[in-house]
């Protein structure tokens, strides 16, 4: 080992969780050293589509995404840009009857959670947005939520914790961890070595390979959702918008382009090597048109895909190890970490600090699938 290193909480995985860890540990006066095999924002926190959603979540997620929710609201304050976060409202609409029911059952859980939505009949929501088609049968409008630019966000979170204090290396991949009963030992690429009380395994689709360390066994798989954008076109679209079901989502960012998702491509996560998969792609893109007509005028110039940890039941292993005094993990967000992550930031640092956090978590425990 060609360099030893100490903190009080060693994070693995440079993305959004462990960014925004990191600086959470630093407003708390931790020292942290962060490892990332690539560079910090690089995998899914970088690349997904910039979806800042707490519409159509699961009850057990409402807390923890309204805790992120207010964090979101300061971002200039907290890391020094706005991101491009944009308060747009997040539009989910419905096509059919059996669709605006569950709108409706859904609007009646997420009250109780402080979460305001508008249900929207077909012709008020034609009136409101002359842009839709003539398929949709209404839709459910958060208008708190919105959307923000995914590339500047996790290096943003990683640029703030590093003027906090945090050390974070780049390029450096850990390779092993033990603990000995008081510390552990991460033993990490380019001949690094480091002790610490705390490890926080964030290591997104590569989470629960590294728990396997730790005797903890989670059903992690690999997903890889397309994403594409347009040429600039005239601003028309201002929500963010999605559909039931997940067919396909779509948001128009101030310059014109329409970033869109839906279906699923292909990859490989021993090599980080992903591609979007056309047939899929062209599907959502035919629904998008059949909702947003204009959409039928717009040129497509990219896509691509990205690699996010998915788990069985759609929700993140989020807690303490049930193994080891001192491992907290944070992975397998399930394609909607996004919003997410400022929170689980702050629940992670509250955890190191206080061993316990006010925000329910109780359904993200690693152990749930050994039951
Ligand atoms: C295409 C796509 C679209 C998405 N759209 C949305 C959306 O609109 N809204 C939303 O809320 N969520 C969305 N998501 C999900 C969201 O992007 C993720 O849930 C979130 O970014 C996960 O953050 P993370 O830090 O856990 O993972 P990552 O960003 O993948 O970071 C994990 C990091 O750990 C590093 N790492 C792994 N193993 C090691 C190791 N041994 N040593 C060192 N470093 C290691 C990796 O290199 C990586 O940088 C989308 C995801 C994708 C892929």
């Amino acid at each position: 080992m060609s360099e030893h290193l100490t903190a009080d909480v060693a994070i693995i995985g440079g993305g959004l969780m462990g960014c925004s860890a990191a600086l959470a540990l630093r407003r708390m006066n931790r020292s942290v050293l962060l490892l990332e095999q690539g560079w910090c924002g690089a995998q899914a926190s970088g690349v997904n589509y910039g979806g800042v959603r707490r519409q159509g979540r699961p009850e057990t997620q409402l807390p923890l995404a309204q805790r992120s929710h207010a964090i979101w609201q300061g971002l200039p304050q907290l890391v020094g840009s706005s991101c491009e976060y944009t308060v747009s409202g997040h539009l989910k609409l419905a096509r059919s009857d059996a669709e605006m029911g569950l709108l409706e059952e859904y609007r009646e859980q997420a009250e109780k959670f402080g979460l305001q939505l508008e249900i929207l009949g077909r012709a008020a929501l034609r009136q409101r947005y002359p842009w839709l088609g003539d398929k949709v049968a209404g839709g459910s409008l958060c208008a708190s939520d919105g959307h923000a630019n995914p590339r500047l966000v996790a290096a943003a979170f990683a640029l703030a914790a590093k003027r906090h204090g945090a050390d974070i290396r780049e390029g450096a991949t850990a390779e092993t961890a033990t603990f000995d009963g008081t510390r552990f030992t991460v033993r990490a690429s380019k001949g690094l070595e480091v002790k610490a009380k705390f490890l926080l395994n964030c290591a997104g689709a590569w989470g629960a390979a590294f728990a396997e360390q730790f005797g903890e066994h989670v059903p992690e798989f690999p997903i890889f959702p397309n994403m594409w954008v347009t040429e600039p076109m005239p601003k028309l679209v201002e929500p963010n918008v999605g559909i039931v079901g997940g067919g396909f989502y779509v948001r128009q960012v101030a310059r014109g382009n329409f970033v869109l998702g839906g279906g699923r491509g292909t990859g490989q996560l021993a090599i980080a090597s992903t591609r979007p998969a056309s047939a899929s792609m062209f599907a959502s893109m035919k629904l998008a048109c059949e909702f947003i007509p204009a959409l039928q005028n717009a040129l497509v110039i990219r896509s691509w895909t990205g690699v996010e940890g998915m788990l069985p039941d759609h929700q993140p292993v989020l807690g303490a190890s049930v193994t080891t005094p001192g491992l907290f993990h944070a992975f397998g967000f399930s394609g909607a970490g996004f919003q997410l992550a400022p929170a689980v930031g702050e629940v992670l640092a509250d955890l190191v600090v206080h061993g316990v956090t006010a925000t329910p978590i109780q359904a993200f425990r690693i152990d749930r699938f050994s039951e």
